[in-house]
């Protein structure tokens, strides 16, 4: 399946809904989270619609992980925060909220205590200029 209707995350690969968008190449999308756990908290999708790991191909999974790693690189470079948490959730029970596979990178600092979801929606304006420190940093 290259798209699911009802799927937020396709929607925003298609430009259908607005998103802060940080990169992208042919098989992934880098775009801000819109209700950060952390300042820097960013999503990396496929572009081909997949629920999670156990449906997404082989093929889409490699590119994401390439995607999560570069990305986890530029946050380091651009944010320098002590830590990255990643997230990957498969589920509802397992705290996944939107069934399109995503691969969430969220910066921790020494003694933080929070979890993977934020409490509020950040303004834009804030998760533009985040955006383009990250994308600074890539070299996209
Ligand atoms: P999950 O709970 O499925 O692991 O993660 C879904 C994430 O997507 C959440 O952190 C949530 O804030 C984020 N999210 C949900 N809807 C949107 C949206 O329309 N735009 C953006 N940028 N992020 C979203
Ligand atoms: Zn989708």
């Amino acid at each position: 399946m290259t798209e699911a209707t009802d799927c937020v995350f396709c929607k925003i690969v298609q430009g259908k809904i607005p998103s802060v968008k940080v990169a992208e190449d042919a098989q992934t999308l880098i775009f801000m989270d819109i209700q950060p756990a952390s300042p820097g908290h960013t999503l990396v999708i496929p572009k081909t619609h997949a629920a999670n790991l156990m449906e997404i191909t082989e093929a889409d999974l490699f590119a994401v992980t390439k995607t999560v790693q570069r990305l986890a690189r530029a946050i380091r470079s651009a944010l320098a925060p002590d830590g990255i948490r990643i997230v990957q959730t498969n589920g509802a029970a397992a705290g996944q909220t939107v069934l399109h596979y995503h691969v969430h990178l969220i910066p921790m600092q020494e003694g933080q205590r929070i979890g993977t979801h934020g409490r509020a929606p950040a303004k834009s304006e804030e998760l533009k200029a985040l955006a383009e420190r990250i994308r600074d940093a890539l070299g996209a």
